[in-house]
């Protein structure tokens, strides 16, 4: 059974483990994402591929980041949390390795991850969502990754769905992400609070009277009792990302669609309102077949198990 390690690089921190031939991580590292320093960050990642056995006993070395892969999947153009524009990545670590190394975008490697050995390993083609800081997003269709003209398709945080809305990220206005993150989901929450702080009683008691220290898992949690404050928080969530995915759906057409990150954590509080969104805006919605809306199963692992599956498959042929 043959192993590849897989690194996951993500604003905070990188995530590495041996990874077998079935998708299981047998040994794994973590060290917080030196951010402030472009070159240490490549320095890092070449430590703990070595840690783990790289160039030794492991040859193969998978590597995902948060950012824009070039189509060669040999460089990252940009990736703004790591303070890179335009580094040769996989050059510096196979010279730092002396061995071959694989480069991926992380949400395409997680989506990667669910296809091969998670939600979607019954699947011909799916879309993988990442509900975190952002909104990541990974197309697998007719059992390969979507990597468009220029390397950086499915890129789906910034589908622009309010024009003149909601400052992005990057820079846009009205972008999925700025509506449908957990960043958002916090923002809006907060917001509503204010607005109504006698329907959001509940939660604001749960961040001790301080609606400033509203947070993702608080939301999820009040949810998850029954709170309809709460509730309505991640239902408008769910209603933008439905509304994106339907989107998605008219272009793509998948089959499936997974969800991960830690607001997926709330399950069907987000799925139902997910798939009534997608309904209401899907075309001719009564005659065509309805795609599924699961969570991913993978959880934080699924980029570092799925860029260690792209390594072992790529490198030799
Ligand atoms: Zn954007």
């Amino acid at each position: 059974m043959s192993s590849a390690i897989g690194v996951d690089v993500g604003g905070t921190k990188i995530a590495a483990g041996v990874v077998d031939s079935s998708g299981l991580i047998l040994e794994s590292l973590k060290v917080p994402t030196p951010a402030q320093d472009p070159d240490l960050i490549v320095q890092t990642i070449a430590d703990l591929a070595r840690q783990l056995g790289a160039s030794d006993s492991v040859e193969r070395v998978g590597v995902c980041v948060a950012g824009f892969v070039d189509r060669s999947r040999s460089g990252v153009l940009f990736s703004p949390n790591l303070s890179w524009r335009g580094v040769r990545l996989r050059e510096q670590l196979q010279e730092a390795l002396g061995g071959e190394v694989v480069i991926e975008n992380d949400a395409n490697a997680a989506a990667w991850g669910e296809f091969r050995f998670g939600g979607g390993k019954e699947a011909d083609d799916l879309l993988a969502v990442t509900v975190g800081t952002g909104v990541g997003g990974g197309l697998v269709l007719a059992g390969e990754l979507l990597r468009g003209g220029f390397g950086v398709a499915a890129e789906i945080g910034h589908l622009g769905l309010v024009p003149g809305g909601e400052l992005c990220g990057c820079g846009n206005r009205g972008c999925l992400e700025a509506y449908g993150s957990g960043t958002a989901l916090v923002r809006a929450t907060r917001f509503a609070a204010h607005k109504d702080p006698v329907a959001a009683k509940r939660l604001i008691e749960r961040a001790s009277g301080d609606i400033a220290a509203i947070d993702g898992p608080m939301i999820t949690e009040q949810a998850q009792l029954g709170d309809e404050f709460a509730k309505t928080q991640l239902a408008e969530l769910g209603a933008w990302l439905g509304l994106g995915i339907a989107n998605i759906a008219a272009v793509v057409d998948p089959s499936l669609v997974l969800i991960g990150g830690g607001v997926s954590q709330a399950g069907e509080l987000l799925l139902q309102p997910i798939r009534d969104s997608y309904l209401k805006a899907l075309s001719a919605s009564r005659h065509r077949p309805i795609l599924d809306v699961k969570v991913a199963e993978l959880g934080n692992d699924a980029g570092l198990v799925g860029v260690a599956d792209l390594a072992r498959n790529s490198i030799g042929e």
